[in-house]
Order: structure tokens, then sequence, then C-alpha cells
């Protein structure tokens, strides 16, 4: 998430002595359909009992799987993906890899998109994976994160890495599951662009440059869905992730009815913080004029270490980042696949 000062910084302060999170997940284990089960950082629970190979279930996201990806992203060899470093080269080659080996189609002739705004060379890593609709292929959805982090900062007890593993290769590693579960089961009638943006901590130049690359390629954009800071899990909520920009459209509500659950709820502090204009989904918003929104699960109150050389991925909770990853593919199959653009502002 782009640098938020002032007020913030008091929230922060306020936010210190927030109760260790506990995940539950109604809907059994890490977001896929079975019993009720109680999970904590420590002693998630897997049954795929009822997971059969070839299904969709075969597919579904699991901590394991989430844990070893944001584990590299956020290892201290990437020095803190700081966009232009050797770090962040590291961090996109792996994205790269992971597309290919999962059969994910790179969106321009390569998967890397250079930034026209930032001098260091820097590059979005882009996928597609066409829609299976022979007329609803030609709409686009966009499900995006940013990949890059601050790099290195004053150090702590000899710690000068700020790792970024909750913001944001917790989102990239949301992105890169859910392109994975897409490329497997391809049930998408609409295509869908994986975009893993860079320099967003510089003021979200790589979502602004990718925006403007494929409005002027007049793509058909029908939403962009945005993951940020999703590592660690909203503590005594009713919901599981919060949107921002919330009352500026129906994509909650939308979620919520392909999710069939209160999958998304509205946070204030979200509104007061203005965090809708804080993310890459601002881009495309201001860029194409459609419904563009980040969905995290950041509250100001459930992590202590934003911006900070603590944010390691040895404090993410594996078990829900699967559990949003799992829980995202109803929602982002049901806007893929809706025979109308049922997401309009409000
Ligand atoms: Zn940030």
């Amino acid at each position: 998430m782009k640098k938020i000062t002032g007020i913030f910084c008091l929230m922060m302060l306020l936010g210190c002595g927030a109760k260790k999170s506990i995940t539950v997940a109604p809907n059994g284990p890490e977001g896929v359909k079975g019993s009720v089960i109680e999970m904590n950082t420590s002693d998630a629970l897997v049954a795929s009992d009822d997971v059969k190979e070839g299904s969709p279930s075969a597919s579904f996201s699991s901590k394991e799987r989430v844990g070893e990806i944001i584990t590299f992203l956020a290892s201290d060899e990437l020095k803190g993906r700081d966009s232009g470093s050797d770090g962040i080269d590291k961090a996109a080659s792996y994205i790269e890899d992971f597309f290919k080996s999962n059969g994910i189609a790179p969106y321009f002739l390569t998967y890397r998109d250079t930034l026209s705004n930032f001098e260091q060379p820097a590059f979005n890593v882009v996928g597609v994976i066409e829609g299976n609709d022979e007329q609803l292929k030609k709409e686009f959805i966009v499900v995006g994160a940013h990949y890059d982090h601050i790099g290195e900062i004053s150090a702590v007890n000899g710690d000068a890495i700020a790792n970024g593993a909750n913001d944001n290769a917790s989102g990239t590693t949301t992105v890169m599951e859910l392109a994975r579960y897409f490329s497997a089961v391809k049930t998408n009638k609409r295509s869908i662009i994986f975009a893993l943006f860079s320099a967003e901590e510089k003021g979200l130049l790589g979502s602004i440059h990718l925006a403007k690359r494929l409005k002027e390629q007049n793509l058909n954009l029908y939403a962009m869905l945005n993951f940020e800071m999703v590592g660690v899990a909203l503590v005594d909520k009713d919901y599981f992730m919060y949107i921002t920009g919330y009352e500026k459209s129906n994509l909650a509500e939308v979620s919520n009815g392909y999710a069939k659950e209160k999958l998304i709820g509205f946070l204030p502090t979200a509104k007061e913080f203005n965090l809708y204009q804080r993310s890459d989904n601002y881009a495309f918003h201001k860029e194409f004029g459609v419904p563009s929104h980040t969905y995290s699960t950041f509250d100001f109150t459930n992590f202590d270490h934003y911006h900070k050389v603590g944010d390691e991925s040895a404090l993410m909770d594996f078990s829900h980042m699967a559990t949003i990853v799992n829980k995202s593919i109803p929602v982002v199959e049901g806007i893929a696949n809706a025979a109308t653009k049922e997401i309009k502002y409000n």
C-alpha cells in the first residue's frame, strides 16, 4: 500500500496491543466446502477427502502453496523488492516462471511490461487467460496486485530489509494462485488479465502505466479487482475482507452474492483514510471509468509492521491467505461469467 502518513501513524500507535487473530472458516478447510473448522496461525487443518483429481477443487489453493510463494517473495534474498533493484527483478522472474509453468500466457509479447514512467528499468508482469465464450471473451477483467515494496530502510537490530510480506507479497501470492486456478479449470467466459504491478510504492506508477497502455489499445475492460495486504485475518468482524471504495459501486453486493456469504464488509477506516485512492485499483478507475476496487484484510489494528522491517512472511497466516484465495474463486468466476456487466457504479 502506498505510504500513509499523519493520522495513520497515530492509528498505528493506537493499534498496538491488538489481540492475536483467530480465523474461523465456516466453510471448512481454507474456504473449500466442508465442515466447520476453526483455524489459527499454527493449526490449520487440511482435509482432502472430497477433492478428486481433475475436479475444480483439486486446483484450490492451500496453506502449503501460498506459504511457498510468499516465503520466497518476502525473503531477504529479494531485499525488499524496491522498484528498479536486482531484488525485484528476482521476484519478476519468479512470477514469470510461475505463469509459464502453469500455462498462463503473456498478455503482451512477453510477460514483462516495461514502465514508461519510471527512470530505472521496472516491469509489471502481465499474463492472460482467454475467456471460453466467443462473445464474452472480448470483455476483460483485470485481477491485480503490486509486487514491489520499499527495499531497505533504517536498520532495527541489524535488520534493514523491509520484506513487504503483507504489503504486498500477500496480494501478489493471491493473484498468482487465482491465475493458477483459472488456468487449470478454464471456466471463465470473459478474459482475465492477471497483472502484478511494479512501483506502486513510488506512486502507483506501474498501474498508471498499464492502465494507460491498455486504454490506448481500446481494451474492453469490465472491472478491475485488486488485492492488497491480505496476509493477516481481520479480528472480530462479521466479514472476511473489506473493499476500498465500498459505497462507490455494488461490487460488495455482487461479491457476496457469488460467495454465498458475507465475504465483503464495510471498513469505516478505509473510507476515512481514502484507501480507494491509495492502491492500483485507482489508476484503472481513473483511466477507464469502470468499477475498480481493492480487496484487503488490513484494518490498521491487526498488523503492527506496516512499512517496517518486521513485515516478514513468518507473521503471515498462510491458512487465512489460502482461504481468501479459495473464497475469491467463485467471486471472480461469477463476475467473469455473468451474462451482463452487473457491477455498476452507484
Ligand atoms: Zn506499501
